[in-house]
């Protein structure tokens, strides 16, 4: 057999595979390529899903024309030249193969103009160059890709649908919008304008992305702890989605899906969501970069963390902090606009405040993990300073009016909020429902309240304020409970002895790797001390000290649960004015397993019923 050295024609349709494969996956490259270029404006449009046209327009440096041959070239790339410099790579590309992938399986055509040069134009269509000629065009970059995978049937032939594709799409725009706020995007679908964001900030990039309106229900946080940074925006604990696609997560500017960030976000949410709702999050989490591993394989999405404790159990205090509203949330939550920040809640010795200067040894160190750091690569791009403007574009007309709707809509949820919370003592006591729902009247406003949840609310509510400000009351038990543990167990159990005596358990080593309980919380009198720790120890298994606190937080639901009224018991009307006022009139309540408490129907909705609107 004879070795053949690989035509570069050929070679290009190879490795077009791995880094494009589909629609958004061009689009994608074409777009960092802007960004690399310090663009503040870029334009995507696509036609049939991306299929027969993609055009990125970007207003960033341009390409020179003695460089516009080179940009097609694999290996071609201005973002390196030292090797030494993979290690600090900054921008988001860096291999130089994308546009040589690109443009061996589509019709490309690049038209091109930096500050000081000519516009020039350059095709290449299915890797063969054409010729290089003047052209018009402002300053900055046009790629258009046209029929993708025209001369590689094969690879057409897996492309989903129109509609698939051009979701696919349409998914990545919203995050790159997202990531990065301060760029102005445009998107385009079949001439039809689909997200438009004007590069002013995070909080008009999700209104652009998810309409306004999401606004209303979000908190906007920014956390350092221990060497971490996490800001964004979270949904309020009453605010759920269908699935998950309204998650986004950005690890040192990259969009990433980890399991690890994952599961701490949703478990700091599970006593808020019912089953099948899922949270909301815009979250940039910052971390140094030595404790993070990309994947720079240029498609996949996930990275691993030298430490997943560490993350997980800082993201998970930082994001229940801010739901449980206790006093931390104060240091994490970003008032709004025109809000002061409200005073830090002074630190008591009990729970002195992390100093976000922590470094990650002394983190490390006080969180009792030692977990060997995972040995991999470093070459983490960082989210980029504001690139340098080239050109001062005019200014942006329909911003004005696009602000002045979402302020708009911003005070009319402000006001429907507000009345949410209603004052207690201007509703009146309507009577009872199967001895289950309390009624109430308030004007033209009917509430409907659910016993049984408003009162879990409460007790979960208090139970947990008690926790926190550390006033638990411990139970003796009339015999101690003595658990054998292996080394192991007995190992995890013993490091978290201090977290379980703040709450109120009593325990302490009994010989050899035993340990012995001799009090429990008072709130958790009767509970089954065996399957309580069986699933204290399975915990050790996955996320260890963390999850723990999770395990209580349940305990806690489900101790809420056993002593509040149930349903079925009848209320003395004392005893349902009396809940209406603990639940201090806020009707937008849930319970703790995230079922809503109350009900709001209106006089008008009951006409309708009645037929007597139409
Ligand atoms: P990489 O981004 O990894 O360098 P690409 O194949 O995506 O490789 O791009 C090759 C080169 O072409 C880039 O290094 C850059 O110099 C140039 N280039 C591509 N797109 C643009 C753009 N939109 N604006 C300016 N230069 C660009
Ligand atoms: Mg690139």
């Amino acid at each position: 057999m004879k070795i053949h050295l690989l035509t570069a024609d050929i070679y290009n349709k190879i490795a077009a595979g791995e880094v494009v494969d589909r629609p958004y996956s061009v689009v994608k490259e074409l777009v960092e390529n802007a960004i690399d270029a310090g663009a503040t404006e870029i334009t995507v449009e696509i036609e049939a899903g991306g299929k027969s046209l993609i055009r990125v327009t970007d207003n960033g440096c341009g390409i020179e024309k003695e460089d516009l041959q080179n940009a097609y070239a694999p290996h071609a790339t201005s973002k390196l030249s030292r090797a030494e410099d993979l290690f600090g790579v900054k921008t988001l590309g860096f291999r130089g193969e994308a546009l040589a992938s690109i443009a061996a399986v589509s019709e490309m055509e690049i038209v091109s103009k930096t500050a000081s040069g000519e516009a020039y134009a350059l095709t290449c269509c299915g890797g063969v160059l054409g010729q290089l000629t003047p052209a018009a065009g402002a300053n900055g970059t046009r790629v258009l890709v046209k029929n993708l995978f025209f001369n590689t049937p094969a690879r057409l032939k897996f492309l989903k649908s129109d509609s698939h594709e051009e979701g696919d799409v349409a998914a990545m725009i919203a995050r790159f919008i997202l990531s990065r706020p301060e760029i102005a995007f445009c998107f385009e679908v079949n001439g039809k304008i689909r997200y438009r964001s004007y590069g002013d900030g995070l909080r008009a990039a999700l209104a652009a992305v998810y309409g306004a309106e999401v606004l209303s229900h979000l908190c906007e946080i920014d956390a350092a702890k221990h060497g971490l940074r996490l800001s964004g925006f979270i949904g309020d604990r009453n605010y759920s989605k269908p699935n998950r696609t309204y998650q986004s997560m950005f690890v040192n500017g990259r969009y990433v899906v980890n399991q690890t960030l994952a599961s701490a976000i949703s478990n700091a949410y599970a006593s808020y969501l019912m089953k099948r709702q899922y949270p909301f999050y815009v979250l940039f989490l910052d971390v140094p970069p030595e404790i993070v591993d990309v994947n720079v394989h240029p498609n996949k999405a996930d990275v691993r963390f030298a430490d997943h404790n560490l993350i997980y159990g800082n993201v998970y205090s930082i994001v229940s902090a801010v739901l449980d509203g206790n006093s931390r949330a104060l240091e994490y939550v970003v008032p709004e606009a025109g809000q002061e920040r409200p005073a830090p809640a002074p630190a008591t010795s009990s729970s002195p405040v992390p100093q976000p200067t922590m470094s990650y040894a002394e983190a490390k160190k006080e969180l009792g993990f030692d977990i060997p750091l995972y040995a991999g690569t470093s070459t983490v791009p960082r989210r980029m300073p504001p690139a340098p403007i080239f050109e001062v574009r005019s200014p942006k007309p329909q911003q004005e009016d696009a602000f002045e709707e979402n302020q708009k809509f911003l005070r009319a949820q402000e006001e429907a909020k507000k009345q949410q919370r209603i004052d207690p003592a201007a509703l009146t006591f309507k009577g009872e429902l199967f001895r289950t729902y309390l009624i109430y009247e308030c004007g033209d406003d009917a509430y409907i309240v659910d016993q049984h949840a408003a009162h879990e609310r409460l007790i979960y509510d208090r139970l947990r304020a008690k926790w926190e400000a550390r006033e638990v009351v411990s139970q003796p038990m009339l015999a101690p409970y003595v658990a054998e543990l292996n080394a192991q167990e007995h190992a995890f159990l013993a490091k978290n002895y201090d977290i379980l005596r703040e709450i109120g358990f009593e325990i302490e080593d009994f010989g050899g790797t035993s340990a012995k309980i001799s009090a429990v919380p008072s709130d958790l009198m009767g509970m089954d001390l065996a399957a309580f720790l069986r699933e204290v120890l399975a915990s050790m298994e996955s996320l260890r000290a963390i999850k723990l606190s999770d395990l209580l937080k349940d305990k806690l639901a489900s101790a809420a649960c056993k002593a509040a009224v149930k349903g079925g018991e009848r209320l003395t009307e004392a005893e349902a004015r009396s809940l209406l006022e603990k639940m201090d009139g806020d009707m937008g309540l849930k319970c703790p397993h995230g079922r809503p408490v109350a009900v709001h129907l209106t006089r008008y909705e009951l006409e309708k019923l009645f037929r007597r609107i139409v």
